[in-house]
């Protein structure tokens, strides 16, 4: 583990703290490197390796208004700077998510989380890549769920009655340009439901062994995702531990070089 300890301290070290953060989270192949070479367009380009986290310094495009500039003009020099951030890129396989948790529990001007998803791999009877009997849908809903699950734990173990600002979440359903990318509103419906299957099976192999119950033999409500965990679960559940989570379409390539009017606006919002 120490190599990796070790990237994660030099990317303390290099990265500009003062800028705003999104983190980029999602399952391989859903497109993050694309997403990156694409936002870095114009940035001087870092080398990438898909080992280690990677930050890059993007800028809004000059059609999309930061929150913050609502009131700026454009040749404002506060605006320019307002409008500048820093994307995270994490590993999407297994064994490096930790990346992603440790920068969830120390989140440092973190604005943001971007969760981009593979719309075109979302079927629940698609089998997964190279063999694996787990679908594209249930990989992408475990790591959701997952990250969802640490965001609300951050919120109900804070020290403080008022708990962290709010945590916006983007599901950017990628890959829109396939004609067998499901519409933002089912991508939706489906990681809702397949979260809720991925719950209700965690629940039952805890409860099974005794974990996650309380003296009483209760289910421990904030081990759950979301409402106790009980019934179906809905990304509006989050807002009670201030996550806002929010679903928009979109493609890094295909068509006319690419589609992402939508997460920019989203961006542009949390800034
Ligand atoms: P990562 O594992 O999340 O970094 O995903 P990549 O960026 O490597 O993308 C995986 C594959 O999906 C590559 O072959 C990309 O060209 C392709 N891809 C990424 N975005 C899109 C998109 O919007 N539409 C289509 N059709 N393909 C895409």
């Amino acid at each position: 583990a120490l190599p990796l300890l070790l990237h994660l301290y030099i990317y303390r070290k290099t990265a500009p703290t003062s800028l705003p953060a999104f983190l980029l989270i999602g399952p391989s192949g859903a497109g993050k490197t694309s997403l990156l070479t694409l936002l870095e367009r114009g940035n001087p380009s870092p080398t990438h390796t898909s080992q280690a986290p990677l930050s890059v310094e993007v800028t809004l495009p000059s059609d999309t208004t930061a929150a913050s500039n609502k009131y700026r003009s454009a040749s404002d020099p506060t605006a320019q700077k307002n409008s500048r951030f820093l994307l995270i890129d994490t590993p999407g396989h297994g064994k490096l998510r930790h990346f992603a948790s440790a920068q969830l529990v120390a989140p440092q001007n973190l604005k943001g989380i971007i969760y981009l998803v593979d719309a075109a791999n979302l079927s629940s009877d698609s089998a997964g890549v190279s063999g694996s009997n787990s679908s594209g849908l249930t990989e992408a809903a475990e790591y959701l769920h997952d990250i969802l699950l640490a965001l609300q734990k951050r919120y109900t173990n804070a020290k403080t009655s008022k708990g962290p600002r709010e945590t916006p979440v983007l599901i950017a359903a990628n890959k829109m340009d396939l004609f067998t990318a499901l519409p933002a509103p089912l991508v939706k419906a489906a990681l809702e439901a397949e979260i809720t299957r991925v719950r209700d099976t965690r629940a039952k192999g805890l409860l099974d062994s005794g974990i996650g119950m309380d003296e009483d033999g209760d289910r421990e409500e904030k081990d759950w995702l979301g409402d106790g965990g009980e019934g179906k679960f809905t990304f509006k559940q989050m807002e009670e531990v201030n996550v806002m989570v929010e679903v928009k379409g979109g493609n890094v390539v295909g068509g006319q070089g690419g589609e992402v009017g939508e997460w920019w606006e989203w961006i542009g919002r949390q800034l």
